[in-house]
């Protein structure tokens, strides 16, 4: 295969909070590769901002620690990094007073794109949209680009998107949720609308139940105090599940642009049933002899905030009634996985016989490690001693398929990025996408309240707790293993 890199037009990128976690472990690197790759033109600027005294210099050298701190290869020989580094600025800028704003217009291109990246706390979003108003960089050539959490409940989402409403159109607000990003995800629409095998049973009538799972084996760690305040409904399911279910579930665009995408994953969350109490477990991870639990980790040992959740969810419409969705997240768990499982029907009759076993068509799409789809596919076990039946991977793997060029494949925050800069908002939420997810969490969370639902506990190194299996047994079916 030969990667195909599409130069863009030269460009300005502000990194507010370009000092911070997300920028040095993400962002950073990731424009790095851009840069290595060729992708990234003469002319492009980018800017660190954020309150830390420090001169262009002393940026350079803490973008220059971080790309050989976080990135994912040994920094290549030949000078790469130093050109990279001699287009990185730093302005100190306070977001919530004036200082350093004049500045930071100042070096700001005229006439061209101009990206500002929120890496910062969402409580500053609203404060960096005003200021950029105020100090003339809101232009119609400018886009911004905001991190989660995007809002706590529905309230504070809508008042999230009315403040960005008052400088910013829809059309330049990219809100990002770097699951979308990744190959595999786009790949799923790939095999799903650029196939004919695949969609005429995409539906009920073949499909047996689907499985999402995004597994960690991390605790909340650090994190504690945020992680306690949202959970795993917050965190995962709100925004990255739903995401996911939405790209499994939706009816084909007429197009794949960004409103004929984004209407029909709206289409999906505002189809989703409410959810029946029984079919949620929460769940939150014991202490081992070495680590602390999570009720430890957060320093709360009453905490009713869930660090697992496994739900069933129903999709009222004409393709999916009747098949089940189980969603199923949590930190502390076996092994590091996201996967997305689509379990066809059995054959409707076996001809042979019942010491054939049950055999079905599974369609895993691996979202790391290993970015890839498998479909097991049911044939005869070679050898002689009559008809036995096996399930084989047809697997496409992408390191596999693609050769040594897949180490190419740009990750997530990289292709969001240029997609920023390309000024594509397909692989972004819409406002309106946002609200929907949460006005269809939030009663689910106030449910959890009214009832003083209290979270099962289950061991770290799990796959959650035993009723979390239980869900899926009572209906006559399993989680697939959560395995590295
Ligand atoms: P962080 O490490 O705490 O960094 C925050 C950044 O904001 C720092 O550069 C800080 O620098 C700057 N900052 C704070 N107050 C400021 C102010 N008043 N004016 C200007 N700059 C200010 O946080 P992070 O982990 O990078 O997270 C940033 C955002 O990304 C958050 O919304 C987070 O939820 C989201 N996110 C992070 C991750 C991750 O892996 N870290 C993943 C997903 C989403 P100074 O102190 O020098 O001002």
């Amino acid at each position: 295969m030969v990667s195909r890199v599409i130069p863009v037009d030269p460009f300005d990128l502000v990194i507010f909070g370009g000092t911070g976690d997300l920028a040095r472990r993400k962002i950073l690197p990731g424009l790095f590769r851009r840069f290595c790759a060729g992708q990234m033109p003469e002319e492009a600027q980018i800017i660190g901002a954020a309150r830390s005294e420090m001169d262009d210099d002393g940026y350079r050298q803490l973008v220059r620690d971080a790309i050989e701190e976080f990135g994912d290869k040994p920094v290549p020989e030949g000078g790469a990094l130093d050109a990279f580094l001699a287009r990185l600025g730093y302005v100190q800028v306070d977001a919530t007073g004036t200082d350093g704003w004049e500045e930071l217009s100042r070096r700001i291109t005229e006439d061209r794109v101009r990206a500002f990246y929120f890496s910062v706390g969402p409580s500053l979003f609203g404060d960096l949209a005003e200021r950029l108003h105020q100090y003339g960089m809101a232009s119609g050539q400018s886009r911004i680009v905001v991190e989660k959490p995007f809002g706590h409940d529905l309230g504070t989402a809508k008042a999230l998107n009315a403040v960005l409403a008052q400088h910013f159109d829809e059309t330049q607000i990219y809100r990002i949720d770097h699951y979308l990003g990744k190959e595999t995800v786009q790949n799923l629409m790939a095999v799903r609308f650029g196939n004919v095998l695949f969609e005429p049973l995409w539906n009920a009538q073949y499909v047996d139940h689907i499985q999402v799972t995004v597994a960690e084996t991390v605790g909340v760690g650090g994190r504690g105090g945020y992680y306690d305040k949202s959970g795993a409904m917050r965190d995962m399911v709100q925004n990255h599940l739903m995401q996911l279910l939405c790209l499994i579930a939706m009816e084909p665009p007429a197009k794949f642009e960004p409103d004929s995408v984004r209407d029909e994953k709206l289409k999906v969350i505002r189809a989703l049933e409410p959810v029946e109490p029984h079919h949620i477990v929460r769940g939150q991870y014991d202490a081992t002899e070495k680590e602390p639990g999570y009720r430890e980790d957060v320093e709360d040992p009453k905490s009713r905030t869930e660090s697992f959740l496994a739900m069933k969810v129903h999709i009222s419409n004409w393709r999916w009634a009747g098949t089940p969705f189980y969603l199923r997240t949590g930190k502390r768990l076996r092994a590091r996985t996201s996967e997305i499982a689509v379990v066809f029907k059995d054959a409707p009759h076996s001809i042979f016989g019942a010491e054939a076993g049950r055999h079905r068509n599974v369609l895993i799409i691996r979202l790391q490690p290993n970015e890839g789809m498998t479909l097991d596919v049911t044939i005869k076990e070679p050898g002689p001693g009559g008809m036995r039946l096996v399930d084989v991977p047809l697997d496409m793997t992408f390191a596999d398929a693609l050769g040594p060029d897949a180490d190419e494949v740009p990750d997530a925050y990289e292709r969001l990025i240029m997609d920023v800069i390309r000024g594509n908002q397909t692989l972004f939420m819409r406002g309106d996408e946002v609200e929907a997810a949460w006005a269809w969490t939030d009663p689910i969370i106030a449910g959890w309240a009214a009832r003083n639902d209290v979270p099962k506990t289950y061991d770290a190194g799990s796959a959650g707790p035993e009723d979390s299996l239980m869900l899926m047994h009572r209906d006559g079916r399993k989680w697939r293993e959560i395995k590295a």
